[in-house]
């Protein structure tokens, strides 16, 4: 069938684990909305260029050159991947965390924010650190039609009007559900608000598209995107970029830098994306990212998404069929959504479901509160006060088991997974 593909080839899918109960396996990698691994295409074009890398912008030799060129192409490709229009800029960050701090260090003073409480850490937790700016957290809502309109009555209520930013995820990290982000778009759009979407969970399964999505702003990590740890990206409008001091003070960011009359320094920063980029890039991140999307792009998502949907069918049909499994949702189980599915088993604890998928069956899940607290506590129910940190929150009694996966998963992964579950209930 042409319009469905076989997995991508990645990095790792040989590796074997040993399990408790004597023997090995290969390993079942189905933790991708943590990290997933670099697609083999990734690795090699980065060992390709590896050996050619040297010093960005400003050295003088010709693999200086090169790697300019090359951090610059990458820039471009990643723009054009995300169909960013006239005078949108691209910067090259750390990770969707630091894409999404970066904006928040750049918002107008007396900025107003508004996001919902459902929303990773990531896009939790910034606004709040700025003084100067007033965060409003909206609600839950359990369906997309009250998403749109919790947002249109919280922004209908603010007075007076000044810049205002929503921060929205384009799908969830702990339901996989797709979140209404035109819209939410159309909806901060109509009241003078701006939008960022956390599209760390869409982008490495859907075609993004910035000026369709009608958003300001994207964000996303690469290592989620079947490339290397080290490198995100914040895309989108330059103007908050531009008139806002540079996020770290330091070389590359600064144009020119002398001492004023009375011997203080005076510091002429650049306004590109250069502006927030102080330091020696990551140019190998930025590279492994840009090779990501254009392997996607050739792939096909049309054909990755149908893959995708045989996959997420069989996971759901699967815990459905096993009594005591109750998956997380907020919007219903036929919601639509990407590979990532998190589940609570009856009379488990989820640490100890998660751990026995691992030493028995060679599964790499997740277990905790996925960075994402209110969220799971709202689907698991009451409040926790063993809160526990981002990773595995032990000893927590509200914790759940999050299974994702992607391009690179073989049938046989989740076939695995599906089976596993349902004998360990058994
Ligand atoms: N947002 C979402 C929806 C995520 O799933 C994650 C990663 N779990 C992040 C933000 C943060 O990404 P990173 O850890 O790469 O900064």
């Amino acid at each position: 069938d042409r319009s469905v593909c076989t997995p991508l080839p990645v990095l790792g899918r040989d590796i074997r684990v040993p399990l408790v109960t004597g023997g090995e396996v290969t390993y079942a990698a189905l933790d991708y909305a943590a990290s997933a691994p670099a697609l083999q295409r990734v690795w090699d074009d980065v060992a390709a260029y590896a050996p050619y890398y040297g010093s960005v912008h400003r050295g003088a030799g010709y693999l200086s050159q090169l790697s300019t060129e090359l951090f610059e192409n990458s820039r471009a490709d990643v723009a054009a991947f995300l169909g960013c229009r006239e005078g949108d800029q691209v910067v090259f960050t750390r990770s969707t965390t630091d894409s999404l701090n970066l904006l928040a260090a750049v918002l107008p003073a007396g900025t107003r924010v508004f996001v919902f409480e459902t929303e990773h850490h990531a896009a939790l937790l910034p606004w709040e650190r700025r003084a100067d700016v007033e965060v409003t957290y909206l609600d839950a809502p359990r369906t997309p039609g009250q998403a749109v309109e919790t947002l249109e009555q919280a922004l209908a209520a603010r007075e007076p009007y000044g810049p205002a930013l929503v921060c929205v995820t384009a799908a969830s990290n702990v339901t996989g559900e797709l979140w209404p982000v035109r819209e939410l778009a159309a909806a901060a759009h109509a009241h003078g608000a701006r939008i960022v979407v956390d599209a760390a969970q869409l982008v490495p399964h859907q075609q993004v598209d910035i000026e369709e999505l009608d958003c300001d702003w994207i964000a996303f990590s690469g290592h989620k995107l079947y490339a290397p740890f080290g490198a995100g990206v914040l895309a989108g409008r330059a103007d908050w970029l531009r008139d806002a001091d540079p996020y770290l003070a330091g070389g590359g960011a600064s144009r020119r830098v002398g001492r004023g009359a009375s011997g203080e320094v005076e510091v002429d920063w650049h306004e590109g994306a250069a502006r927030h980029e102080a330091g020696s890039p990551n140019v190998i991140g930025a590279y492994a990212i840009a090779s990501a999307c254009k392997a996607l792009t050739e792939e096909g998502f049309d054909r990755l998404a149908e893959r995708e949907r045989q996959l997420i069918s069989a996971v759901r049909e699967g815990l459905a069929a096993v009594p005591g499994v109750r998956v997380l949702s907020l919007f219903g189980p036929e919601a639509p959504r990407v590979g990532v599915f998190s589940f609570t088993v009856d009379g488990w604890n989820s640490s100890h479901f998660a751990a026995a998928l691992s030493a028995e069956y060679g599964i790499g899940v997740r277990d905790g509160l996925f960075c994402a607290h209110p969220l799971v506590r709202t689907l698991v129910g009451g409040a926790s006060s063993a809160d526990g940190g981002c990773g595995s929150d032990e000893g927590a009694p509200l914790n759940a088991i999050r299974v994702s996966f992607g391009a690179g998963t073989p049938d046989e992964h989740v076939e695995r997974f599906v089976a596993a579950v349902g004998e360990l209930v058994r």
